[in-house]
Parts: C-alpha cells; structure tokens; sequence
C-alpha cells in the first residue's frame, strides 16, 4: 500500500457521496452527460480568496495568474474577486478579456512574446513585463507605430531563488527577465525613451509550502527593490513581488502558514524606505488560489487483476491530468489525493491502483491506494485537480479529446 495526499479541507459527503458545490459527484455527471469532467467550486474559490485577503498586509493587491486555469467561468469569478490579472501570452490575453477583464488591469510576462502580441497588448494599455532589452525595444517601435504611450515594467531575474519551490524560476541564467544588474540602465532606457514606467516584476519560483521560504524570498525582493530603486533614482509605481505559494499535494505536505506569511510581509512593507512610499505592491498566484477548488471525475470502465494487484481502470488518464500521473515537473511520482466519489463515506478495505485508459504505463493516476472496494461504474475522483490539469495536459494523445469542464 502507499499512502495518497491529504483531501483538501471543505469537501465532504452527502447521501455517502463526495459533494462540490451541495452537488453530489453522480449528479454532477448527471448534468454533464458524461465523464471524464472537471468541477470547480466558486464556493472553495470564494473562501480561498477571503481568507488570503485576511492574512494579508491591506496595502498588497492579489493578483490571479491565469496560467493554472484558463476556463473562462473561473475567469469571470476571479475578476469580481481579485486586483489584477498576469498573463503570460497573447491567448491569455484574450481570454481574460471576453471574461470581462479590463486590459489596464491585466500584466503581460513570459518570455518570447511575438510583435503581434505587443501589438495587442500595447494598443489595449496592458503592462507588459518586459524580459529583455530586445522586447523593450521592440515594444517601443511598435508604441510609436501605433501612436500608442507603451506601458513597460521590468521583470528582474533576481540572484535568489524560492527555497524549496518545485519550479525554480530565479537565481543564475534564466530565459526569464532581465539579470538584476542590467535593470537599472534599462529602466532608464525606459524613462528615456518616453514609455509609461510601470516598475518591476520579480517572480522567484512556484510550489512552496514552508513559510520561512516565502518570508525569506519576500524579503530578498523587497531588498532588491530598495537596491533597485536607489540606483535608478526613481521609485517603482508597481511592484509585482511574485508568489509561489504552494498547496498540499501529496503525503505528509502542509498547508503554507498564511497567517505567518501575512503578518512578516507587514512588518517588511512597513520597514522599507520612504522611497518606496507610494509604491503598490501585489503577489501573483495561480495554483494557491484554484487549485484545492478543482476535483477531476472519471469513471472506471474496468476492473482487473494482474499478478494479484488490482487495477481499476477508467476513462480518463494523463491526457487530463498529467501532474497526478508524475509527469509534470515530478522527480519521483507520488500519489494526489483520490478517493472513490460516489462512496466517499465508505471504509478503505482493499489496495487497487487507478490507470487511465491510455496504452502507455505513464498513464498512472495512484499507485497501490487504500480504497473502498470500487467495481465498474463508480466514479474516481482526484483531487486538486483546479490547477495546472485541463488546461496543462496533453488532451489529444490517442485521439482522446479535453475532458469537460464546470463551474459550480
Ligand atoms: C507560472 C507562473 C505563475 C503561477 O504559478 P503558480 O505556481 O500557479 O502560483 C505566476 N507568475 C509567473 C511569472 C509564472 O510563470
């Protein structure tokens, strides 16, 4: 046997069921007509932003970084409840905007961004984070082209990176942003050429749960921002300070102390330097805001034993939900969260491993759980599944198709 992740808080039974959203999981496929489906709970989503806003210092904005989940009903409910959106392509792009998103609200990072995505961007007044001199310079021909003031921001590669992250995304060469010794003669490049200076954006890595880690590297960038902003002379309007907040995922992982986080990132804010008095400050997350909110079903379609192991196999798989399959970013493959849904009250009283139903042995969404007895028919549930799953599988291998997906 081997242990699977802790279920995240606030889901439980009704009728011996697993519920999302007062909707039991067979009613749920009820109303899809079909599984494989994912469903996201505005309720879990709605909670998570509230309790994050009361840890926080009130001078922070939270920003939603759309990357873990695109689906445009997320989108819509996100912008009623956060400051800003961070997008990382011209596609992001258009899909915060047909949510309702407004463009002056929306920063544009990532690196490789194609002239007509500048284009867009710029001609909507989104900020983009600009990740070289190269797209600086681009970014401002295609300003005066347009006849349109570019509205740029720097995203710094600082020398530090996110202490324990799962995706390190600062410290030595990186494809991302601008080495933090070259910022200052390009933010004065910025100022020269006439572009609305919008500040800095520092992004140090993703999936952190320890605390001590995102207070320290909190506390690196806010240093750097104060280096930054004596050497320029100028104080940055924004800064974008990153995130990395991590959520639980697999056996033994805790939740991030938010409280703690919170409460240090006050005291930083309240230290720094009156330079930066008027700057505002904000964090970017993806993964922390939605992905405890989302629970992938699928069906088992079959029941078998190889070599006296038990096989549940259902119909769905990796082509959905990659990351539970240890093949998105994982070292060592290490069971998500799962439980049978529709007998989630139930006792574990045998050990199966859930495939999908790809022909491919990667195709693994838990190896050797405790479970109910499940037969063909029940439904699987995986979970966090709101993150980094739709939209960050490979929904056509084997001709299979994206799976369905919901908002309840
Ligand atoms: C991927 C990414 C995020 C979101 O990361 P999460 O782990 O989902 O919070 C935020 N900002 C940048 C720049 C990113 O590349």
């Amino acid at each position: 046997m081997k242990d699977t992740g802790p279920i995240p808080a606030g889901y439980s039974a009704i009728d011996g069921e697993l519920a999302i959203g007062g909707m039991t999981a067979s009613a749920l496929v009820e109303r899809a007509e079909d599984t494989p489906l994912f469903v996201y709970s505005a309720d879990h989503l709605r909670k998570r932003v509230a309790d994050l806003r009361a840890a926080m210092p009130k001078r922070l904005a939270i920003h939603y970084a759309m990357k873990g989940n695109p689906f445009p009903a997320v989108l819509k409910l996100m912008n009623g409840m956060v400051d800003g959106f961070d997008i990382a392509s011209g596609g992001e792009l258009e899909l915060a905007l047909a949510a309702g998103v407004d463009a002056t609200k929306i920063s544009f990072a990532g690196p490789g961004k194609r002239d007509r995505e500048l284009d867009r961007a710029i001609s909507l007044g989104v900020t983009l984070n600009c990740e070289s001199e190269g797209e600086f310079e681009r970014a401002v021909a295609i300003g005066a082209r347009l006849g349109v003031t570019p509205r740029l921001a720097v995203r710094v590669n600082p020398s530090f990176d996110l202490k324990g992250s799962g995706m390190k995304m600062g410290g030595g060469a990186k494809q991302f942003g601008v080495d933090a010794a070259r910022v200052p003669a390009l933010v004065k490049r910025i100022i020269a050429s006439g572009a609305e200076f919008r500040g800095f954006h520092i992004y140090a890595g993703s999936q952190a749960l320890k605390a001590d880690a995102i207070i320290e590297m909190q506390s690196q960038t806010l240093a750097l921002v104060a280096e930054l902003t004596e050497a320029i002379g100028v104080p940055p309007p924004h800064v974008n300070l990153g995130g990395g907040f991590g959520i639980p995922y697999f056996p033994g992982d805790m939740p991030v102390d938010i409280a703690a986080v919170g409460a240090a990132l006050g005291e930083a804010l309240d230290a720094l330097p009156t330079s930066l008095s008027d700057t505002h400050f904000c964090i970017e997350l993806g993964r922390y805001l939605v992905g405890e909110a989302g629970v992938y079903l699928t069906r088992i379609v079959d029941r078998k034993i190889s070599h006296g192991e038990i096989f549940l196999i259902t119909d769905g798989g990796l082509h959905h939900q990659l990351a539970a399959s240890g093949n998105f970013g994982s070292v060592i493959r290490r069971n998500y969260p799962v439980a049978i849904a529709n007998k989630f009250a139930s006792e574990p009283e045998e050990v199966a491993s859930i495939v999908g139903c790809l022909c491919t042995p990667l195709d693994k969404l838990s190896d050797q759980a405790h479970l109910p007895r499940a037969d063909v028919g029940d439904l699987v549930a995986i979970f966090c599944a709101g993150a980094y799953g739709a939209s960050a599988s490979p929904a056509n291998f084997l001709g299979q198709g994206p799976a369905q997906e919901m908002l309840v």
